[in-house]
């Protein structure tokens, strides 16, 4: 009998120790993944991604960026994509069709338990480059042969969706239902929701791009992925940013040293560093809208221990991160 209860002790000291060696080497939760677990009760915003186009790592990519997520994926870096729930008629919306589309929607639509609908209620398209649209693949019929997603477009993207394989097929196959979008026009989704699409300037190969601006019940948000330089735009970005609570902005690259020094102004998009300078005499309360995001598998934002993530953050602005929420 005292052997059996030596025996025993030895045993759940083996246990306890085995079970402390385990959640050591467990990634502890953080704010966001606790967040992430409660079902939303209002109309909110969602990160669901902030990666550029090609993702990370990127294929190809030999360089300390990359290098090790070939084994050791991390599975916060997604596409960039936002997501908002409307909780006044528990619907989802997801704004970039991704290739991480899948975890994406499933992330989306965790967060509104009321509804029934595993696929989201709408996807908002920006333009026809490979990381904002091409996640319509998996609502085909060799996916989930979705019945009539609705995705909003604008006039030449949802003629690039209609005219072209293999988009053209799910629009034959009433996978999914195009409504078409107008420049400046705002679509009343419920009466706590509003989305506006406005045109910027991009390489424009098969369709227009746009930026968005939501609107819920109090706060709203602007959502620009993928722009030109400033300069290039009618609208002046700052007074824009004024009118928002969150400016979701291109932040593709940070500056030039990632690009072995190209020079700044070859390169079509704000680098970090120029949208600093552009938005240096802003009021602190505007500096903290600014969320930067869209990120090159380059960029050192995306660590947030380099010294280019805490310089942003010094100066009063901010790098999207996956799952954070804003109310909206
Ligand atoms: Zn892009
Ligand atoms: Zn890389
Ligand atoms: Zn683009």
């Amino acid at each position: 009998m005292k052997f059996y209860n030596i025996l025993l002790l030895c045993l759940s000291a083996a246990t306890a120790l085995l079970l402390a060696a385990c959640s050591e080497v467990t990634k502890p939760e953080t704010i966001t993944e606790k967040a992430m677990a409660a079902p939303l009760t209002k109309t909110t915003l969602v990160v669901l991604g902030t990666i550029q186009d090609a993702g990370s790592p990127q294929i190809g990519c030999k360089k300390a960026c990359c290098k090790d997520l070939f084994d050791k994926p991390d599975p916060d870096r997604k596409v960039v994509a936002l997501g908002v729930v409307d909780a006044s008629t528990n619907k989802t919306y997801l704004f970039e069709a991704t290739p991480d589309i899948s975890s994406q929607v499933k992330t989306l639509t965790q967060l509104e338990p009321n509804s029934q609908n595993e696929l989201v209620d709408g996807i908002f398209l920006t333009h026809a480059h490979i990381g904002h649209y091409t996640g319509l693949m998996y609502l085909g019929k060799e996916v989930v042969d979705a019945n009539r997603t609705p995705v909003y477009a604008m006039p030449q993207m949802k003629t690039f969706l209609e005219n072209n394989g293999p988009w053209s097929q799910l629009v034959v196959r009433n996978n999914i239902d195009i409504h078409a979008l107008k420049a400046d026009s705002t679509i009343q989704l419920s009466s706590e929701l509003k989305v506006t699409p406005f045109l910027v300037p991009h390489r424009d190969e098969f369709s227009e791009t746009v930026g968005y601006k939501i609107q819920g019940p109090n706060k709203s948000a602007l959502f620009i992925p993928d722009i030109d330089k400033w300069e290039k735009w009618e609208k002046d970005i700052v007074a824009q940013i004024e009118q928002v609570d969150y400016a979701f902005l291109d932040a593709t690259f940070f500056d030039s040293v990632e690009l072995n020094n190209r020079d700044i102004l070859e390169i079509p998009h704000p680098f970090i560093i120029e949208s600093l300078e552009k938005f240096k005499g802003m009021s602190s309360a505007n500096k903290k809208k600014v969320i930067f995001i869209h990120f090159n598998h380059t960029n050192p934002v995306i660590d947030t221990l380099s010294n280019a993530y805490k310089r942003v953050l010094q100066k009063s602005f901010r790098i999207a991160q996956i799952n954070e929420q804003f109310e909206l």
